[in-house]
């Protein structure tokens, strides 16, 4: 099986998937922000990829390499950008920079691509850039492209939610830091991973409103917006499976005649016959 990372094909095994195989792109989109005392910088880069590659596994889709870079970290999301270590982009560029990949996938021959979002502020720059490279497609003659845009903890069902959070979900805006990206590094990559370090506070309080500049004193010294400390290697695991197969059945169902369809369509054919 050729890895489903696009950096890892050469060139002309690449053309093919997209040419023949009419391959779905999926181009995943992370940050460089802190994530507590517990884990790395890229958390957001290592989880997108590592999200998008369980998906794209099940659509027969390929692996975009990672927008690393992100929106700025919010205060009531991602602790805020005023954070030592959070390194970020403006929104301008992060526009700038979807809009140019779906440009550049169109250029390759690409008509299906997928954003699989990483970092909660991306999203709606993300979704500008698409709608500014569509708009700017068709004026070429290019209608036949579709992008769809997700995060992946959006694929998290509420009875998923219900199992792993048994004494009750803060939201996903309050998880930075806590027991889903924890326990999705634990599983993936537990080296990345220091349990011993998280800082087992309750949850943080935080006004439904913004204020810049941004009072720090609102962000947890930790950094995280909740506790890691119900973690495990078991609920990464089941956070995984369900968020990939639940992103692989949007996929499969906005872009239905993709060559996986055919393929499994002639797989039972011929188990059939
Ligand atoms: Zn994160």
């Amino acid at each position: 099986m050729p890895s489903v990372y696009m950096e890892d094909l050469d060139a002309f095994t690449y053309r093919e998937r997209i040419a023949q195989d009419n391959a779905v792109v999926l181009i995943p989109v992370g940050s460089i922000e802190q994530h507590g005392p517990h884990m790395p910088l890229n958390t957001d880069v290592l989880l997108s990829r590592a999200m998008a590659g369980a998906t794209a596994a099940g659509i027969d889709g390929l692996v975009a390499a990672p927008v690393v870079y992100g929106y700025k970290s919010q205060q009531r999301s991602g602790g805020g950008n005023h954070l030592p270590g959070t390194t970020s982009l403006d929104a301008s560029t992060v526009i700038s920079i979807a809009k140019t990949l779906v440009l550049e996938f169109a250029r390759h021959g690409a008509r299906k691509i997928a954003f699989i979002n990483g970092h909660f502020e991306n999203y709606q720059f993300l979704y500008e850039g698409v709608d500014l490279a569509l708009r700017e497609l068709r004026q070429m003659g290019i209608e036949d492209l579709k992008v769809v845009l997700l995060s992946y903890w959006d694929f998290v069902d509420d009875a998923t939610i219900a199992e792993l959070y048994p004494n009750g979900f803060t939201g996903w805006d309050l998880e930075h830091g806590g027991v889903l990206e924890t326990s999705l590094m634990l599983h993936l990559f537990p080296e990345r991973v220091h349990m011993d370090k998280v800082v087992d506070a309750p949850p943080a309080v935080l006004p439904n409103y913004d204020v810049l500049p941004v009072n720090p004193d609102l962000t947890p010294e930790s950094g995280c917006l909740s506790s890691a400390a119900e973690a495990t290697v078991d609920k990464g695991r089941i956070l995984l499976e369900r968020a990939s197969a639940g992103m692989a059945a949007a996929l499969n169902h906005e872009f239905p005649h993709s060559m996986h369809v055919v393929r499994q369509a002639e797989h039972d054919a011929s188990l059939a016959g």
